[in-house]
């Protein structure tokens, strides 16, 4: 089928192992190529911003009703997988031209540099264009949650918040044979105490996580006691609330970090219906990862994001990163009954 073959043609960009299309490299441009050619042989009309996002658009009748787009990426890590960005483009191609010209303007979106930033989006969302009515992007999930509770199909509700701070433990520096075990001042230790309270804060607290990536130890000698331990904290929820619970929780700075983005609920149940019109009971989730949609949502475009079955454990940003066809022709039905239901005048 046509979207299975431009996938892999996407996917093949580059060479090696994975997808090569880092943002601003020739293969994110070959890729932004490929599918403006497909989308002017679609009878779109193509558009590319001062950003270089590319936009098709199907022109309605009513010029005086706001467009409505569903896009994502075509860029990707080194080494990514095959849907992570793509499919949200290529599922949005099929669904609108399926939908076919009708009285609101349909466009599909392509936004650069995702990878690195979202650059592409924030430039669009700042002062470049006109920003649409409504956003509905395709995605993979890249998280294991479709594949635990058995469904293929989720909606997201919000793009999670984060906070990212250091914390540094000061003890005493000793000898590490002279010093006896009752009189040490140990700051691994203390450090290792607090980080399995750090997992175990973030247990508590649904939808929540909390990650310690990054831990320095000094003086850093096998026969010291350490004296000073720093590590970094990533914590990520889905609302301000869960954020600040579980940043104090463990003794971090409240009020601070990237806001959560709370998706719109109007298209949110629009994603659900068109899932639950297919027989599909849809599962609701935050996303842990940024995506364009966080970013035109948080500009004020009514967003919401339809999440694909990432299989394999839902590992993503590498070549491992799958769906089934099967998930993928339903996502990509669920996406035109979503564009029919939020298009509709
Ligand atoms: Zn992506």
């Amino acid at each position: 089928m046509r979207i299975f073959e431009r996938l892999d043609e996407l996917y093949a960009i580059g060479g090696g192992q994975g997808a090569n299309r880092r943002s601003g490299s020739a293969g994110e441009q070959r890729a932004h190529d490929l599918v403006s050619g497909w989308l002017e042989e679609a009878g779109f009309e193509v558009e590319r911003d001062s950003a270089a996002n590319l936009i098709g658009r199907l022109r309605g009748t009513r010029p005086d009703l706001p467009e409505l787009w569903a896009g994502s990426h075509l860029d990707s890590v080194p080494e990514g997988g095959r849907l992570d960005g793509p499919l949200g483009v290529l599922g949005g191609l099929e669904a609108v031209e399926r939908i076919g010209p009708g009285e609101r303007t349909l466009a599909v979106v392509a936004f650069r540099g995702e990878e690195v930033g979202c650059i592409g989006s924030r430039a669009r969302v700042a002062e470049i264009g006109e920003l649409p009515g409504a956003f509905v992007e395709l995605h993979i999930e890249q998280g294991p949650r479709l594949e635990h509770a058995g469904v293929p199909l989720g909606v997201v509700t919000a793009i999670v918040g984060y906070s990212r701070q250091t914390v540094t433990i000061t003890g005493r520096v000793g000898h590490a044979g002279t010093t006896p075990m009752d009189n040490r001042d140990d700051a691994l230790c203390e450090a290792a105490e607090r980080v399995l309270a750090i997992r175990n804060a973030a247990r508590a607290i649904p939808e929540a996580v909390a990650t310690v990536g990054v831990l320095t130890v000094a003086p850093g000698g096998v026969n010291v006691i350490p004296g000073s331990v720093s590590f970094t904290v990533d914590v990520r929820a889905p609302d301000r609330g869960r954020l600040d619970r579980l940043l104090a929780a463990i003794g971090l700075e409240t009020g601070v970090g990237v806001e959560p983005t709370v998706m719109d609920a109007t298209v949110v149940d629009a994603v659900k219906a068109a899932i639950a019109s297919l027989d599909v009971t849809p599962l609701e989730l935050p996303s842990g990862a940024g995506h364009d949609a966080g970013i035109l949502a948080a500009a004020g475009v009514p967003s919401a994001m339809l999440f694909v079955r990432s299989l394999n454990g839902g590992v993503s940003h590498s070549p491992a990163e799958h769906s089934s066809d099967e998930d993928i022709l339903l996502a990509v039905d669920a996406l035109e009954r979503t564009l029919r239901d939020l298009g509709s005048v």
